[in-house]
């Protein structure tokens, strides 16, 4: 690896990768993407269902977005997702099937929230993490496993820190 990048991201979860993914897209390369653990992806490596919803996982007033942006950006994801190998088929189209659900949720002083969802898997999700990765480095991005940075000093370059490393 070399002493010196012009983007390091730290943390390879989705905001870590999608970030690359979108910078690289923009025509940047010469970036470090760092994790702590020896597998890309973070939380990324779990069931990965996608819930094509704003109303879910999602505050659109802390994050100051409207919902027509917030529905773009997901609409994004997902063709990404998708052009990575997601499976096509959608669940959660059709809201009247689940009407026995919500009216029973309701008379229980609870809300169901009928959302678009995604089912991608554990088996799959891990070949989707490769293909992003590889599609990263084929792009100029590297990538560093298994290195915890400790310490940021921002001086005229920015410092980081790990235990047995120092990037620029
Ligand atoms: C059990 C479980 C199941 C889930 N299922 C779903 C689901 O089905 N669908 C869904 O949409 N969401 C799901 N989520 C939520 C989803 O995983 C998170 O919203 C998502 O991972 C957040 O992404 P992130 O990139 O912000 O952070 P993370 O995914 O947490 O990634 C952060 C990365 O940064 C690395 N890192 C942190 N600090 C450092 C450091 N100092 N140095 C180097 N590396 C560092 C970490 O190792 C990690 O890999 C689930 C979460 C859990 C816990």
């Amino acid at each position: 690896m070399k002493k010196h990048y012009k983007i390091i991201i730290i943390g390879s979860g989705p905001a870590g990768l999608f970030c690359a993914y979108k910078l690289v897209k923009k025509g940047y390369n010469d970036i470090l993407i760092i994790d702590a653990n020896k597998f890309p992806s973070g939380g990324l490596l779990n069931d990965c269902k996608l819930n094509l919803s704003t109303e879910i996982g999602m505050d659109l007033n802390e994050l100051q977005l409207s919902k027509k942006k917030a529905e773009k950006y997901i609409s994004q994801i997902d063709n990404i997702f998708i052009k990575f190998g997601a499976p096509i088929e959608l669940f959660g189209t059709n809201p009247a099937m689940y009407q026995e659900w919500i009216d029973r949720a309701k008379r229980n002083d609870a809300e169901l929230i009928p959302a678009k969802q995604r089912h991608i898997g554990t088996d799959m999700s891990k070949r989707i993490i490769k293909k992003i990765r590889f599609f990263l480095e084929e792009n100029g991005c590297e990538i560093l496993l298994g290195e915890k940075i400790k310490k940021i000093i921002s001086e005229k370059d920015i410092t980081l820190i790990s235990e047995t490393k120092k990037i620029q």
